[in-house]
């Protein structure tokens, strides 16, 4: 297992771990692999460069919904203070400024190769190496590979028959032109109504001629109350940052600052209950109104009193109430799909260039030449936006052809769903490690903060692997059977289920049904993989090396 640090003699292609993706996840494995451990580390990423997520959704209105001050990165104190957001949330140019920043200050580019996307990636067991091939033809290997791939890294654009001979032009939210898109004067269709849908909508809105929003499903959505930073607020926060960051690991969502609710729903009157949703709507952000009480994830009458406060703001806000009504989400309890938080969304509908259109009573059947026709009318467009989301959690992951130990792709070994251990790992596939994959509490939560505990597990392990001169690592079936039952079972005890949500799979046609996030909270769930360090690694396999490494070779630098 890991060497000291590459001697620079190795043949090409020949690392000691190689990283798909050049994301939050890729640049902070780099960053501690490299200079933590003294690795020689690649980092392949298929775009021409690093953000990942901040590098591709570049649609009008994309920002991030956890506040900046949160959704950024905690390795480096000098880096948090010295960092600062013009806005409460940052939007997408400020976040990829950042990154970018990040991957200067911290001299991460020249160990990341661009426009090189993984296609294979295959472990020779009697080598005791991953080897990985990309669209270009080349080949990389490495005895370690972590897969920073992301969970909503493959746009989705549903199969609608005839899109090819579309003559306007058409776009995908998660993969946008470079240079941006001007809709002025334009007859413009958005379909889709997730976050990315209602970040764009009021924007676009401002842009075009006419603007045709189709809804299949309409959403909770509540208002972002973005703003200017608050500088005072600033100040207090950076000065209290490594505690708040601390804290963070303390709570369920891995955002501090949020005092637990202490009350059920049902256990306060009415009046109250309202006042209190009140002061969440006008203070903004989804964590602050999910945590007015105890159980609005978890019982359903509960929930319905925040899902009735929310349409009620829908119902006052959009002044058509046929528009309004068709605004109001009521097949699912809120909070159970990923809650979208918007600036002006309702109010959008509210102006004479904006159409909603039901695509659950009235699919979409096909896109023509000149528009889309569903199965009541046929409209003209000169432009068509697919805000469909993604194959989320594991379609990165699905679209290598990853072969394990044995031969097996992992995309046979999910058949049925995900199959992980604390999603960071899977049995058969040893050395090869995942950041916030299916299993892990990732995706509910302040998604840098996942991505940087699941690497300093990881930089653990190695550093384990390294003092007891073990080659490799992989969960035991039963311990990851025994896992994947238990973020299962959780999610039952939850109203999650009731969605269908990506985080279920239901939003790709013949995906498994399975409940993929871990909803025990990242506070349990950093407990468990901290207590699994302390105790050398129960439920996982490791393998001795044959010969004793030699003591390493050069000291590793770095932070801790
Ligand atoms: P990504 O950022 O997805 O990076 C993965 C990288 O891997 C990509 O650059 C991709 O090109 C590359 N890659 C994938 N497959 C291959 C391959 N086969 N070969 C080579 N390269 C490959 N989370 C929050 O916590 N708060 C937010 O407010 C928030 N807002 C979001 C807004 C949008 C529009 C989206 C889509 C997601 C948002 N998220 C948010 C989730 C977001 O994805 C994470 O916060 C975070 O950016 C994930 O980082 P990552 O490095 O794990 O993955
Ligand atoms: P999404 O939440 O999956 O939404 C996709 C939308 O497209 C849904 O409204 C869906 O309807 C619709 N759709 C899909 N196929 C359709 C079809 N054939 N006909 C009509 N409508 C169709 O995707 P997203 O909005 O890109 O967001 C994905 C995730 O990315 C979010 O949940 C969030 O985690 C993250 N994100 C965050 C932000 C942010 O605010 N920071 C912004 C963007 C994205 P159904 O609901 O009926 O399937």
């Amino acid at each position: 297992m890991p060497p000291s640090k590459g001697t620079g003699d190795s043949p090409a292609g020949s690392y000691d771990a190689i990283v798909v993706g050049a994301g939050v996840a890729g640049l902070y494995a780099l960053r501690r692999l490299r200079d933590t451990l003294g690795l020689k580390v690649k980092v392949l990423e298929a775009g021409d460069g690093v953000g990942g997520t901040w590098y591709w959704n570049r649609y009008p209105g994309c920002r991030c919904d956890v506040e900046s001050l949160e959704y950024s990165f905690s390795f480096d104190d000098a880096l948090q203070q010295e960092w600062s957001w013009p806005e409460r949330y940052g939007n997408q140019p400020e976040i990829l400024d950042y990154v970018n920043h990040v991957a200067d200050r911290f001299d991460l580019r020249r160990d990341i190769q661009f426009n090189t996307r993984v296609t294979a990636a295959r472990y020779d067991r009697a080598g005791g190496r991953w080897r990985l091939d990309t669209a270009g033809g080349e080949s990389f290997s490495a005895p370690i590979c972590i897969m920073a791939t992301g969970n909503l890294s493959v746009p989705r654009v549903p199969e609608f028959k005839g899109l090819e001979s579309f003559q306007g032009r058409w776009y995908h939210t998660g993969m946008w032109p470079q240079g941006g898109v001007d809709f002025t004067g334009l007859r413009v269709a958005v379909i889709g109504t997730g976050s990315s849908g209602v970040q764009s909508i009021p924007i676009i809105a401002r842009q075009a001629k006419q603007l045709t929003v189709f809804q299949r499903t309409a959403n909770f959505i509540l208002p972002a109350q973005n703003g200017p930073m608050d500088r005072a607020r600033e100040t207090r926060h950076k000065a209290e940052y490594t505690e708040r960051r601390r804290a963070a690991y303390d709570t369920p969502f891995g955002i501090a600052g949020y005092p637990p609710p202490t009350r059920s729903a049902l256990d306060v009157p009415a009046a109250e209950r309202n006042a209190i949703y009140e002061r969440k709507w006008a203070e903004g952000g989804s964590i602050s109104f999910l945590y007015s009480f105890t159980d609005l994830l978890t019982n359903q009458a509960a929930n319905d009193t925040a899902s009735e406060f929310v349409r009620d703001k829908i119902r006052a806000i959009v002044k058509d109430p046929a528009t309004a009504e068709l605004l109001c989400p009521n097949d699912h309890p809120i909070g159970t799909k990923r809650l979208v938080l918007d600036t002006g969304y309702f109010e959008t509908y509210n102006r004479a260039n904006v159409t909603l259109v039901n695509a659950r009573t009235a699919p979409i059947q096909e896109i023509t030449p000149t528009g889309l026709r569903t199965t009541e009318a046929e409209y003209a467009f000169d432009a068509i936006v697919f805000a469909t989301g993604f194959d989320a959690m594991t379609g990165a992951l699905k679209e290598i052809d990853l072969r394990g130990a044995d031969g097996l792709t992992l995309a046979e070994e999910w058949r049925d769903g995900p199959h992980t251990m604390l999603g960071i790992m899977c049995a058969g596939f040893p050395n090869l490690f995942m950041i916030t994959g299916p299993g892990s509490p990732g995706v509910k939560s302040q998604m840098i903060l996942s991505c940087e505990q699941h690497v300093d597990w990881i930089v653990g392990c190695l550093r384990h692997m390294r003092a007891h001169d073990i080659a490799t690592v992989e969960p035991t079936r039963a311990a990851q059977e025994a896992w994947t039952r238990h973020v299962g079972d959780i999610a039952q005890m939850t109203l999650y289920p009731k969605a269908n949500s990506w985080y279920m799979g239901a939003n790709i046609p013949g995906k498994p049904r399975v409940f993929m996030p871990y909803v025990g909270g990242v506070d349990r769930y950093k407990r468990n993989c901290d207590e699994i360090a302390a105790a050398g690694y129960p439920g996982f396999v490791m393998t001795p090396r044959a010969e004793p490494m030699p003591r390493p070779l050069v000291a590793a630098a770095g932070n801790d």
